[in-house]
C-alpha cells in the first residue's frame, strides 16, 4: 500500500523540464508522469 509513496520516493532523476515534476527512471529513460518519456539515456538532456 505504498505505491504513491514509492513513486514519490523515487526522485532519482532530475525534475521535468516542462512541469517540474519528479521524473522517475524507467529502464534507460526518465519518465514524467504527465509528459511521458522526456529524457532518453542516449540523449542526455536534450
Ligand atoms: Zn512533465
Amino acid at each position: 500500500m505504498t505505491e504513491r509513496d514509492d513513486l514519490r520516493d523515487r526522485k532519482r532523476g532530475p525534475p521535468c523540464p516542462f512541469c517540474d515534476a519528479s521524473l522517475y527512471k524507467r529502464h534507460c529513460k526518465y519518465v514524467c508522469p504527465q509528459h511521458g518519456v522526456v529524457i532518453d539515456c542516449s540523449d542526455p538532456f536534450r
